[in-house]
């Protein structure tokens, strides 16, 4: 099993959607689409990536937008991971967050995620290459999905370069973010690529050392 991450930017808020690829089977994840996920279905087409499920570090619209048209482009339809606490909040997203856009909500939760859970690459007998953290304070049930064998971790919104998720919005908490970023971000290897939900990646090292949000 040899893994690879791509990313490629969708959507009026420019976020960041990864593509896990198991580049001996192609089997793929893709992580939060967001919007155009027409386009994404044609990026995976053209690589011969193989999407095998949706799996989402948390439940705001700009993340979610692209769940459910990707999954029901398949029959059957797309398994969407996600954890509990973030499938219920995302059910109740003020209207407001969504700044008036028009987004699907997502359908269901077919693999609940949890803190420590590992998950496979390839459904079909893959290694469980990626380990799940929740790094909540962001939205409530966000998580990280780390993947040691390519020293690298996708984190959502709860830690960006040189800076950190929002805490002002409905059921954020910055002191139980701030906890997790040093508890479960700041305690993965030094040379840990972290590549966020918006804007470019940095490390685990960079941010300990300059993040002006949370100390290392
Ligand atoms: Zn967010
Ligand atoms: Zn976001």
């Amino acid at each position: 099993m040899k893994l690879a991450i791509h990313q490629a930017v969708f959507g009026p808020l420019q976020n960041n959607v990864y593509f896990l690829v198991d580049e001996d089977s192609r089997a793929c994840m893709v992580i939060d689409p967001s919007f155009e996920p027409e386009a994404q279905l044609r990026l995976a087409r053209e690589n011969g990536w193989q999407l095998k499920q949706i799996w989402l570090t948390h439940g705001h619209f700009d993340h979610t937008a692209g769940v459910k048209a990707l999954s029901e482009a398949f029959a059957p339809p797309l398994p969407i991971a996600m954890h509990p606490d973030c499938f219920a909040w995302a059910a109740t997203q003020p209207e407001l967050m969504k700044m008036g856009m028009q987004v699907d909500p997502v359908p269901r939760v077919d693999i609940p995620l949890g803190h420590g859970a590992r998950l496979a690459v390839d459904p079909a007998g893959g290694e469980k290459a990626v380990e799940v953290r929740d790094v909540s304070g962001h939205n409530p049930g966000s998580v990280l999905f780390y993947i040691p064998e390519l020293k690298a971790a996708i984190v959502g919104d709860a830690i960006f370069a040189g800076s950190i998720g929002r805490t002002d919005l409905p059921g954020s908490d910055f002191e139980l973010l701030a906890k997790n970023i040093r508890e479960r971000i700041y305690t993965l290897p030094e040379d840990t690529a972290l590549l966020p939900g918006h804007g470019p990646a940095t490390t685990v090292g960079r941010e300990k050392r300059s993040n002006p949000f949370v100390r290392g």
